[in-house]
């Protein structure tokens, strides 16, 4: 399919699993009402294509199958970790491209296994932020709910596959391509989705966003308390207006703010995420300046080791200077973990599966120090 004109907002498109009960009513209105929810079960309950829920006659199945054939196309399926991470490229129905990832952690001695997927809410994104391969490429367009929905049902097809798996998704991230307090509707109509319908408790879904104030106002006061990931990366107005460029919007001090209300309201941790990029934000004071940002909040901080992107100049922090970075954390009482890059042999951290990207190196942010 050829890209549309760029020039031109588009518009996400209605998809299968955009449509509510009443909408799946309506389009097998001739039928028996219990069709609807053996529909609804199969695609909810049982994750089933159309084709594959055998309870409906097949003339029904190609009905719904013919008119809302799947969103995603698979372009790429790269498999890492001893099957333990797995990375979709998908191509949308009008051309555009987005990833999603799937992730088994094992069960260990407090935690019971999980299956955690990364979801994409939109194709590319605006926010620009200098070092990720996805702000490096600019915006094509949001996703509709459907579009986020399937990238997880997809994602618990593939985890159900064979039967020495049986695994089954327990938590959703969205913090794949794009920025989800910028798609709020197609954010939210999937949180909503994957709460009622599928079943993922509001503590399994986490929302991360770049630092959208009003957004972070709506969460404070919605009827499901997600969780929230704020990728701060610089506790400092001046670095992060380079890193993050939407800080000139909303500076530190409202973001702040806003996470207090948040916090307030919710009573829910804050995480702070924290690309670790080498002579940039990876020094001493950078660490206290977090910690004191942190301990206000009672936030725990998520260090990411800067997974390298073309269109980056600076590379990733040392190993040594990752863990010296968070014991200085540790120290004074912040509560740190160091993320695994999963999949980075693979392309499959942080928006590098999608290799047709053009990008421009940015100036050298180490300039602002
Ligand atoms: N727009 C949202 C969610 C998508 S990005 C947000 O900004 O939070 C998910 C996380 O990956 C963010 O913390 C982002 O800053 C981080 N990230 C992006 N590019 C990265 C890179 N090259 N290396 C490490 N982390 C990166």
């Amino acid at each position: 399919m050829s890209a549309p004109d760029p020039g031109r907002p588009r518009q996400a498109p209605t998809t299968l699993y955009d449509l509510g009960r009443t909408a799946l009513g309506e389009l097998l209105e001739h039928e028996p009402s219990y069709r609807v929810d053996q529909l609804w079960d199969g695609l909810y309950g049982q994750f089933r294509t159309p084709e594959e829920i055998t309870t409906l006659p097949a003339a029904l199945r190609r009905l719904v199958s013919e008119a809302f054939p799947p969103a995603l196309a698979m372009a790429a399926e790269s498999v890492t970790d001893g099957g333990d991470t797995v990375k979709w490229l998908w191509e949308l129905r009008d051309g555009a491209a987005i990833e999603t990832v799937l992730m088994h952690y094992p069960a260990t001695a407090t935690t019971g296994a999980r299956n955690t997927v990364c979801v994409s809410t939109q194709a590319g994104c605006a926010m620009a932020c200098s070092f990720c391969a996805t702000g490096q490429s600019g915006f094509q367009r949001h996703l509709s709910t459907g579009e986020i929905v399937e990238q997880v049902v997809r994602a618990q097809q593939h985890a159900s596959a064979w039967p020495e798996r049986r695994r089954r998704v327990s938590n959703v991230v969205f913090m794949g391509m794009g920025e989800p307090l910028a798609n709020m509707g197609g954010t939210w109509g999937a949180v909503r989705r994957l709460h009622d319908d599928i079943g993922i408790g509001a503590r399994h879904l986490t929302i991360s966003t770049v630092g959208l104030v009003p957004g972070i106002r709506r969460l404070a006061t919605a009827e499901l308390p997600v969780n929230l990931a704020v990728s701060l990366h610089a506790a400092d107005d001046a670095l992060r207006d380079v890193l993050v460029p939407v800080n000139r919007r909303w500076p530190l001090g409202e973001l702040m703010e806003a996470c207090e209300a948040y916090f307030e309201a919710t009573r829910r941790r804050i995480t702070f995420e924290w690309a670790l990029i080498s002579e940039v934000n990876d020094r001493y004071e950078d660490a206290d300046r977090l910690a004191a940002l942190a301990n206000r909040l009672q936030a725990h901080v998520n260090l990411i080791p800067l997974n390298p992107t073309p269109g980056y100049p600076v590379r990733g922090s040392s190993r040594n200077r990752v863990h010296a970075f968070s014991q200085r954390l540790r120290d004074v009482g912040v509560n740190t973990t160091i993320r695994d890059t999963r999949g980075s042999e693979i392309d499959a951290a942080c928006g590098q599966l999608r290799a047709d990207h053009t990008s421009t190196p940015v100036h050298d942010p180490r300039s602002v120090r």
